[in-house]
């Protein structure tokens, strides 16, 4: 070792020291335009990429901070549900992954229940934390979704619900896929009070939750470029053997073909769910709590007069109807 190394390169590295502290992921790619976005500049635009327009993932509190007046929110807690109650096991056990998820995100499931006013207007929002197990929906996800049913009826609110999700969560097995009547039959009770039921579609809606509650909303909403839709791409191309259209189960391609209502911009949300509220809750014009009766018209009225299954029913419909009173 020469003096090279021994004396002169400590000295460069001491000097270089200082840089340490600066965290490595300053910048971010679009993953759309490859443009480099610097962090603070993404955020400050809500993670849209301001060189092509292309709306990349948020975090759940970032999106419902950016929603609400003044970013303010109750988050109300969702109960408890038994924990793997299948014992499941892959490379790892369920009860462990869970815990891992819940440690990482500071949250008992993938799902946020949250009350707050968007332009003035009253709304509880069940909004999912995609970064949690992919925001997969078992029993949690779905007793939040009850949950926000539940308070939306109580509280006279509109109930909008923001799928980020990959579908059921596999692991749950049966229990998950019980979680799509369950959702089911719950926004149906908020259709039932006469209240609003919109749902946000984000990136991505898949699989299980698209093929419930999610495509039941009074008004369908969608953001630019999100991936929406059941199976994906390359799964329904190897199955029907065709080729399937560019941009086939992007948000756009659903506005065009009577999917969605609209597709709407980040930075616009908050601007047009406000005026749907208004909307939506002054032609629903019945004294509060006498006897609210629907003026909303849905075609489907008659599937909650349909008698579930116990298990599938996950005794919704008494505490919802409860809730209502
Ligand atoms: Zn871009």
């Amino acid at each position: 070792m020469s003096w090279l190394s021994t004396f002169i390169r400590p000295k460069i590295n001491a000097f270089g020291n200082n840089t340490k502290d600066v965290p490595d992921n300053l910048w971010e790619k679009c993953p759309s335009c490859d443009g480099m976005l610097f962090h603070r500049d993404l955020k400050a635009a809500q993670y849209v990429c301001y060189h092509c327009d292309h709306h990349l993932r948020i975090d759940v509190i970032e999106r419902l901070e950016n929603l609400f007046d003044d970013g303010q929110f109750k988050e109300h807690a969702v109960r408890n549900v038994p924990i793997d109650p299948l014992k499941f096991k892959d490379k790892k056990k369920y009860a462990d992954r869970l815990n891992d998820a819940q440690k990482k995100r500071g949250r008992k499931d993938a799902i946020v229940v949250a009350e707050g006013k968007i332009k003035g207007q009253s709304c509880m929002i069940a909004a999912f934390d995609f970064k949690f197990m992919g925001g997969s929906m078992g029993a949690g996800v779905g007793e939040g979704i009850v949950l926000a049913a539940e308070k939306a009826v109580k509280g006279n609110m509109p109930l909008m619900v923001i799928p980020s999700s990959g579908g059921a969560r596999m692991q749950e097995a049966a229990i998950s896929l019980m979680q799509m009547p369950r959702t089911t039959v719950a926004v149906e009770m908020v259709k039932d009070a006469g209240l609003p039921y919109i749902v946000l579609l984000t990136d991505p809606t898949t699989g299980g939750v698209s093929a419930s509650f999610a495509m039941l909303g009074d008004i369908q909403i969608a953001e630019p470029g999100a991936t929406i839709g059941f199976a994906g791409k390359r799964v329904i191309q190897e199955t029907i053997r065709e080729e399937l259209p560019d941009g086939f189960q992007t948000a756009e391609y659903l506005l065009e073909h009577g999917v969605v209502d609209m597709v709407v911009a980040r930075k616009d949300q908050p601007e047009k769910i406000g005026s749907i509220i208004d909307m939506l809750m002054n032609t629903n014009a019945t004294p509060k709590g006498k006897g609210k009766k629907s003026t909303l018209k849905h075609d489907n009225d008659d599937a909650t007069s349909v008698p579930l299954p116990d298990v599938a029913r996950g005794g919704n419909q008494a505490r919802l109807k409860a809730a209502a009173k």
